[in-house]
Parts: C-alpha cells; sequence; structure tokens
C-alpha cells in the first residue's frame, strides 16, 4: 500500500478537531506499515504537507491539510487516502486510510518492527470479532442452543466467504407461520459496533429464552434473522495484520480503476443513482458501483430477502440495520426529502414515524427519517420498503471516544444495554407495526 519513497503509517489516531466547517486533522503515527529499504531510505525528506477536510469530497480536492501534528509528523496523500469526512457525515470524523510518514522523520519509528503485528485484531482491542471469531460464535450459540438457534448464509463474498447468519425461533428447524424480522450488521465493515451489537442481541435472546418471559415470548412468536457480519472480506481488511484500516467497502476490484471496493449501501437497486446520494468516484468511500446489485454482498442480501417470499408473501415485516455511528433511529426514505412520496403509502409513513420514535425514546437516540440526515441513493432500507415492504429501520450506534469507529469495550457495552429495551420492542412491534401508531390503524392494517 505505501508508494516508493515513503512508509505508510500503520495506525493513526486522535483525530480531527471541529473548526467552522473545516475538520482539522491531527494525527499521531502509532506504527509503520512495513521497514524501511534502502530505496525509500534513499529518497529526499519530503516536506510536510497540510490539509484541512471541508465541505464535499475531499479525496481529490488537493486542498492542503492544516495543523498537521504528531511525532513524527505525517503527511496525508490526498490521492490515495479512503476515508473522507462530509459535512454532516454520521459515519463521521474518520481518520485519513492512508497516510504517508516521511521516512527521516524518526529513526526510532523507523526500527519499529512490522513483523510485531499480529493478525486480526490490534492489541488491547482483542474484543473486537475477527470474521472467525463471529462465524465460532454461531456455531457455538447453536451447539448450546440448537433448539432455537440454526445458522444459514446470506451468501457470498467476493472474496469467497460464505456470510453467516444465525436464525433464531423457537422450532427452529420448522418455518413457522410467525412474524419474521431482519437484523443485519457491519454492511459497512468499519461500523464495527453494529457487529458487536448484533451478537449481543443473539446472545441476549437465546440467554433469555426460557429465563426471560419477555425474551421467551419473543423467541416463541417469531423468527428472527441475524447476520452480524454482511461484509466479511471489508471487515477482515478493516482489522488486519494488528491495525485498523478504516475501511468501510467490500473489496471488489473495480474495472477500469486500480481502486477497490464499493459501498454496499449505495448499491441496492432502488432509486441506484438517482439523487446524488453517492459518488461515482471507485476512490470515494461512498463509491455506488457501476450499476446497482454489482457486488455479490448486496446480491447476496436481496437474494435472501426475496427467499422469505413464502406463499406470494413477504415474510420478514421488520428490518434493522446496524450502523455507526451518530446515535440515531432512521427510517426510510433516503434517497428524497419528502416524508412520504407515492412511492410510501401514508399509512406505512406514520407507522415508520410512531415506531421510530418509540425506539428513540427508548434508546436515547434521535428519530429522523434517513434522508434528514443526508441524501442516500442505493440505499438497503428503500429497496427493502419500496419492494418487498418491509419496516426497515436503521440504527446509527454511539460513537466511540477517542475512536468513534473503534469504541471501547466499556464504551459498546454501554450503548448495548442503552438498546436493549428498542431492539426487544422493535421484535415485538413485527406482528404488527402500525400498532404503533394507535388501535384504529391496527385495526384496519392488521386484522
Ligand atoms: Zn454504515
Amino acid at each position: 500500500m505505501s508508494r516508493s519513497g515513503f512508509v505508510g503509517v500503520r495506525r493513526a489516531d486522535r483525530w480531527v478537531e471541529e473548526d467552522g466547517d473545516t475538520s482539522v486533522g491531527r494525527i499521531l503515527v502509532r506504527r509503520l506499515e512495513r521497514e524501511a529499504t534502502p530505496e525509500t531510505l534513499a529518497q529526499p525528506a519530503p516536506q510536510i504537507m497540510q490539509c484541512a477536510i471541508g465541505q464535499g469530497d475531499v479525496g481529490h480536492s488537493g486542498r492542503a491539510l492544516r495543523h498537521l501534528r504528531g511525532r513524527p509528523e505525517a503527511r496525508v496523500d490526498m490521492d490515495r487516502h479512503e476515508a473522507v469526512r462530509e459535512p454532516r457525515d454520521p459515519y463521521g470524523v474518520v481518520f485519513l486510510h492512508r497516510l504517508i510518514v516521511p521516512l527521516v522523520a524518526s529513526l526510532a519509528l523507523l526500527l519499529t518492527p512490522a513483523s510485531a503485528a499480529a493478525a486480526g485484531e490490534p492489541s488491547g482491542y482483542e474484543y473486537f470479532h475477527t470474521y472467525a471469531e463471529v462465524k465460532a460464535q454461531i456455531e457455538d450459540t447453536v451447539a448450546a442452543h440448537p433448539g432455537i438457534a440454526r445458522p444459514f448464509t446470506l451468501g457470498t463474498s467476493y472474496e469467497g466467504r460464505p456470510i453467516w447468519g444465525l436464525k433464531i425461533s423457537d422450532n427452529v428447524a420448522t418455518d413457522e407461520s410467525e412474524p419474521e424480522v431482519f437484523v443485519v450488521a457491519q454492511v459497512h465493515a468499519n461500523e464495527r459496533a453494529s457487529g458487536e451489537m448484533a451478537l449481543y442481541l443473539i446472545d441476549l435472546l437465546v440467554d433469555g429464552y426460557g429465563s426471560d418471559s419477555r425474551i421467551t415470548d419473543i423467541v416463541s412468536s417469531r423468527e428472527i434473522w441475524i447476520v452480524p457480519m454482511a461484509n466479511p472480506d471489508g471487515a477482515e481488511y478493516d482489522m488486519s495484520d494488528g491495525v485498523f484500516r478504516n475501511w468501510r467497502k467490500n473489496r471488489q476490484p473495480i474495472p477500469g480503476s486500480s481502486y477497490v471496493g464499493i459501498d454496499l449501501n449505495r448499491q441496492f437497486g432502488f432509486k441506484w443513482n438517482c439523487c446524488g446520494g453517492g459518488s461515482n468516484k471507485p476512490s470515494s468511500p461512498k463509491y455506488r458501483g457501476p450499476e446497482p446489485w454489482y457486488a455479490p454482498e448486496t446480491r447476496a442480501y436481496r437474494d435472501f430477502i426475496l427467499s422469505r417470499i413464502v406463499g406470494g408473501q413477504q415474510q420478514i415485516e421488520i428490518a434493522l440495520s446496524l450502523h455507526a455511528q451518530g446515535r440515531m433511529v432512521l427510517w426510510p426514505y433516503g434517497y428524497t426529502k419528502k416524508d412520504h412520496p407515492r412511492t410510501m403509502r401514508y399509512d406505512d409513513w406514520r407507522a415508520f414515524v410512531a415506531l421510530g420514535k418509540k425506539l428513540a425514546a427508548l434508546n436515547g437516540y434521535r428519530p429522523r427519517q434517513t434522508s434528514d440526515l443526508y441524501i442516500v441513493d442505493g440505499d438497503e432500507g428503500d429497496w427493502a420498503y419500496h419492494s418487498q415492504g418491509i419496516f426497515a429501520f436503521a440504527f446509527e450506534l454511539a460513537p466511540g471516544n477517542p475512536q468513534r469507529m473503534y469504541p471501547t469495550l466499556a464504551q459498546i457495552q454501554a450503548d448495548q444495554a442503552r438498546n436493549r429495551p428498542a431492539l426487544l420492542l422493535l421484535l415485538e412491534a413485527a406482528d404488527c407495526p402500525y400498532a404503533a401508531v394507535g388501535a384504529a390503524l391496527a385495526a384496519k392494517r392488521c386484522s
């Protein structure tokens, strides 16, 4: 990943101050990506570059970085970095992904051996789940609770990884006539708290079944499909060789480009590329792909949802996509600012708003239509609602501090505890989401 003449940085953090509409990066270089070679050491000392991250897509703006600090001073290669902050970006304040260190900046850092990096989680962050650990947790859960837990796969990722999920229900081997809920996480690879929340929900349900009457009722009366890591290739890359890479997209090569990766949540086939809610640049973290459904991961997502049409009826009543971060409860649409355009039934909109507000009251988040945040087109929830009539919500979980995408274990656990009642309510609501509006609408729509 590093260019000749430079050594890539393993990890950088302590990042971003707000300065009006400009965010100023502060970077503390932690580790080097690879050891210096005679060739790289022979390069002249690069100048310290400066950049400001302001309005728009800074990936190609060439705007100078300012106030870049650290020991040693690092510079950011604006042509190559993968993660940008955009105004009002809830994913937010990502730290720059491609960092370049002047070689002569610090002999001490150059002596840091690259071989010290371990595979998987960075040191001190072992609580984050790797792909293998997600799979192992699913297998362990099935072994411990075979009557209510059963593995499935959404499909296969670009690099060939099965996208594992867990069905939870009583009589789990039987396709019963029960309302279904689909919970999906880590569509965005670096939103690691989302995967942890999905695993928390699995534990909550299987551990509570038989001991907590509310959870027992939910498991007995719903069929719940949980996919903790919908983008396993990206997730593995995001946390590999013992470093965080802040990687959002999948890992699919882009034809005609040297860039890799598509934003899976700009890939869905409803209103794809309609409204400027993604990027056409393969370098962008929000690259929508050359066409809808181009990424195997989004096709797998779609095909699984479509596979739940039984007897002409979509069985999934509610979907929850877990993202991070921003403390928000979101509902469709993302592609338009209109509350309920002709593509949304008025009664459905009322149910989205009423249920969204109830959920937000429980987890302390802010209830909003997705487009209140910013326009998103090719969005998973927009497609799931429009194509399948699914009440598709998204939670933007709490940010970490100081690393927004990589919260501490205590921060993750606090957010999980805050979300417990909201998650249970959402599962309960699957029998009639309209009931959140009131008995009259429930009688009209669900009887
Ligand atoms: Zn996301």
